[in-house]
Order: C-alpha cells, then structure tokens, then sequence
C-alpha cells in the first residue's frame, strides 16, 4: 500500500476510510454502441389517490407520514424495500444521538420520543436515565466511558467538564416492528416493495408519482408530495434546484457496510489485549495492511453483550452511482467475511464468533441537497434568535467551542420548500443545507424532526386549501406543540 494510499484509507478526519476498486478493464466489453433509446409512451393505472403522498419510509418519511395521517390527512407511505426505519434499521444505524444538549435539557421530542419510549417499554432500546442527562458524576459517567458508544453519550459542557448526553440505541428489528405498528395505527395506507421511479408534473406543480414494483408500473395522484428519499430522488426529477457539492473531509462524503459479529467473548479479548499487547497491535497491523476492518464497537442494547457492530466506511464521489454502490457492496462484503475469518483464527474471544448480520441496505451518508426558500448554512446556523419559521431545535453537541456560545441551531421550515417547484416538499437528509451544515445535522433525530413538520404542514395545507408555502406558520407551530413537538 503506498503513503497516499494509507492516508486516505486512515482519513484525515480522524476515521478508518476504505477505497472502492476501480472498475476492472473487462468492463469495457459493456460500452454500449447507442447512447440513449426511445421509451414508448404508455397508460398506466392509478392505483390510489391521496392528500398526502410521502416517498421513503426512513426516519424522514416514517416521522412524515404519521403526522400527516394523524393531522388528518389520508396519506400514502411508498418504501422500496420491506421495511420501514432506513439506514436507522437496514442501514444497521441504530444509534440515536444529541437529543439532549450538555447541559441535559432534551430538544426533540415528537414522533421521535414517543418511538423510543414504545421501544424501551419493550427492552428494546438503551438509553442514560433522565436523572443522569447532562450529569458530571464520575461515578455515573464511568459506564459510559468504559463503553465502546462513548462517542454518543460523553461531552464537555461549556464549564470543560465530562458529562452525559441524551442519546439513545435501538434494536433495528424491533424498531421496523414498531414503526409498522405506528403507521397502521396512524391510518397510512403503505406500499412495501415499491421503488418510485418518476413525479407526475402539472407544469412545476408535483401531481403525484410513478412507481414500480411486482405488481407493475403504477401510479398515486396526491395534493401534496414529501420526498423523503434521503437521496432526494424527487428533486432533479421534478426539475427542482439543488446542489451537491460535498468537502472531501466530512462524514457525508462516504458509503458504508455495515455489519455484526455475534457470538463474541469480549472477557477472553480484553484479557488478551492486556496480557499480549503486542500481539494485539501485530493483528491489526495486520488487518490494516490487507484493507480489513479494524475497529469495532460493543452492542449495548440488552442482550447484545456478545456482539461487535462495524461500520467501515468508503470515501466516494456519488452515493447513487449504481455500478460504485455495486463494487462498494461486493468488496465490502469480501472484507467482512475477511475480517471476521482473522478475527475467528487468530483473536482470543471470536473462536465461536460468526457473522450474524449485514446491513440489509447499504450505508448512504449523504448526497443532494435541495435549494429551498431557506437554508441552513454556517452564517446562518450561528445565531441566537430562532428563525420566525422554526420547525425544530437542534443541539449544537458536536461543534466544540463555537457550541458554547450557540448552544443549539434552530431550523427554518424553509429548508424543506423549494424555492419554485409546487405541491412538494423535501424531509429527509436532503434538506436544504451547505455540506458542512448538512453533516452535522442529518442524522437521525434531525430527519425525524424535518418529516414530522413537513407531514403536519402538507396535512393542514391541504385540509386549508392553500399551497402548503403559505400555510401560516402559527398553525404549524401550534400543531406540532400539540404533538409535544419542542419550539421556541
Ligand atoms: C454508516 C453510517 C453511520 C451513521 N451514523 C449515524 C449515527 O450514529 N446516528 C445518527 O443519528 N445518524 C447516523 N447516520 C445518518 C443517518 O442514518 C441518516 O442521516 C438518516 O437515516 C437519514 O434519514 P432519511 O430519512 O433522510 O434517509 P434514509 O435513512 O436513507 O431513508 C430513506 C428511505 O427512503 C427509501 N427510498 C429511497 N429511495 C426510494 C425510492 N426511490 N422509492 C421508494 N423508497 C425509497 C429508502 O429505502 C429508505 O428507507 C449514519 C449514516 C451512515 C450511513
């Protein structure tokens, strides 16, 4: 391995990064000689027609599509694959961080607490007690520390002292369970198994989508659109302006292959670590230098004590480029199977190990961003008024010092309307943001909280006859308090 070589595969920010192969030679025998065909046109049914239409069904979309059923408004659900949740189930991204701020007063709340607290009354979900969000207690920080998570729970508050954040972990089977459950309960009607593919445009006004699945090439008509993608699929296909540059240094600069070893002794790799730890460095030298994974976190979900979680990272220049998502997948994938066969030989703790688990979709961290009426950008997420739209509070947890002085960053409902095209709205990691904006605040909690605004504006726009831009936002504002939503 060259010294370039080693140094984008370390990263400069700090975390392991993994090359994608170029594509082999043999490639070119596929160069096509035609460069475009022409489709016929064709009929296609109308399968249902809605209020509210929202796309994907990741924490954007599920958090989207409850509200907008439970605003009132009868609202279709499309998911692709047979799941709901995304990357924060399939995407194996389970960890759900910042939802306190250093100090422990919780900012988000909504659809998103009420999930975790039906999930944590099941055992399914890990998280600090109440009574310890924001605390400096060694005694209470020494677990967290201890554990491998400690990036998600452990900051220092604005006095330099160690303390608890509110974040939470949960069980991505039990989740999709649960968020089934809510949806049902909500009165969506839902579509697994269904890629949509195309917008029906009415001039720059979204009319509704197309969408295929085994059934065929469908259609739903609705008065309001949500794309809730993550990747923002809806957007250059409804002509929509968008952006999509992204600093080479940020975590949404990657594609990720997420999976789980079960079955392993962390006591007998612990004592191992400390009894020979040259023999610990030797190995992952060794993993290092054959490309494999080398770090891994502990599960700390109940019952998990045995399982690593991995998440290795590939640096890449399109997250929806179909042939490097392919070749991502399939050397991940040979890597997995590589690091956990080493681990099992020659790790102490892993003899009985085994692969339980790969992410059932592969990791997106990032991608398209909408231009939308407003927009959330480093001039414009420093600032002590909130905006007179905000939708959602966000705790600055990750900015260091900056962090002090501007403890939270407020979000415009702006940032999810285009600034032209109609009868759409974007609640996903596709909002609108620069990159560096976008890589702080895409996560999981934050998109819960973009798909429950956009859901309750869609549903009270269309039940109040306007374009859903000119709702009112003391309506909105209302309602989403009302949904124990947390506002300015
Ligand atoms: C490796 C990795 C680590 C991360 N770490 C964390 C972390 O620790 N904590 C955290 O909070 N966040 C983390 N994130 C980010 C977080 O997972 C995402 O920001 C969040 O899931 C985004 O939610 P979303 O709804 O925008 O998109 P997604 O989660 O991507 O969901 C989009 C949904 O839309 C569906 N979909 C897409 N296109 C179509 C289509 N055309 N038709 C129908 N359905 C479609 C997808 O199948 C998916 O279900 C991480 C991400 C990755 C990849």
């Amino acid at each position: 391995m060259g010294k370039e070589e080693r140094l984008r595969y370390h990263g400069p920010a700090g975390m392991a990064r993994y090359i994608i192969p170029d594509a082999p030679e043999s490639d070119k025998r596929f160069i096509p000689g035609v460069k475009t065909i022409q489709e016929a046109a064709r009929e296609v049914e109308v399968i249902s027609e809605a209020d509210v239409i929202v796309v994907g069904g990741g924490p954007g979309g599920f958090a989207a599509a409850v509200a907008a059923a439970r605003t009132g408004a009868r609202t279709v659900l499309l998911e692709r694959y047979g799941h709901l949740g995304g990357m924060s189930t399939g995407g194996l991204v389970n960890i759900i961080p910042h939802l306190s701020d250093t100090d422990g007063n919780r900012y988000i709340g909504g659809i998103l607490e009420e999930l975790i607290t039906r999930l944590d009354n099941q055992g399914a979900a890990f998280r600090p007690l109440e009574a310890d969000w924001g605390s400096t207690d060694p005694s209470v920080l020494k677990f967290y520390q201890d554990s491998s998570f400690q990036h998600f729970f452990v900051r220092k508050n604005k006095n330099g002292e160690t303390c608890i954040v509110y974040s939470a972990i949960w069980d991505p089977e039990i989740a999709k369970n649960e968020m089934n459950r809510m949806v049902m309960e909500a009165g969506v009607k839902l579509y697994l198994h269904s890629w949509v593919t195309d917008v029906i445009m009415d001039g720059n006004t979204v009319k509704g989508i197309i969408f295929e699945s085994k059934t065929g090439r469908r259609a739903v008509l609705g008065k309001v659109v949500i794309d809730s993608t993550g990747d923002g699929d809806l957007i250059p296909r409804s002509n929509t302006a968008y952006e999509d540059n992204i600093d080479f240094n940020l975590r949404i600069k990657h594609l990720c292959f997420g999976f789980w070893i079960g079955g392993v002794e962390f006591r007998a790799y612990d004592r191992f670590v400390s009894s020979r730890p040259d023999d610990a460095i030797a190995l992952k030298n060794e993993l290092h230098d054959n490309g494999l994974y080398v770090s891994f976190f502990r599960g700390m979900l109940k019952n998990q004590e045995h399982v690593a979680w991995l998440h290795p990272h590939f640096i890449t220049n399109c997250q929806t480029d179909v042939e490097e998502m392919t070749r991502m997948d399939v050397s991940g994938r040979d890597r997995a199977v590589k690091t956990w066969e080493l681990l099992r030989d020659k790790a102490p703790g892993f003899e009985k190990s085994y692969i339980m688990l790969t992410c059932p979709q592969i990791g997106t961290t990032g991608g398209l961003r909408l231009i939308g009426e407003a927009s959330l950008r480093e001039e414009n997420m420093l600032r002590k008024e909130p905006f007179e739209d905000t939708i959602a509070i966000f705790p600055n947890n990750d900015l260091g010092e900056k962090g002090y002085t501007y403890p939270v960053v407020y979000v415009p409902f702006g940032a999810l309307v285009p600034k032209e095209t109609e009868g759409l709205l974007v609640a996903c990691r596709a909002f609108s943001s620069d990159d560096e904006a976008n890589s702080l605040f895409n996560l999981v909690p934050h998109c819960f909280c973009f798909g429950q605004a956009a859901g309750t504006a869609a549903a009270l726009a269309v039940q109040k006859g306007c374009p859903v831009r000119d709702l009112p936002y003391l309506q909105l504002k209302e309602a989403l308090l009302s949904q124990d939503v947390i506002l300015p």
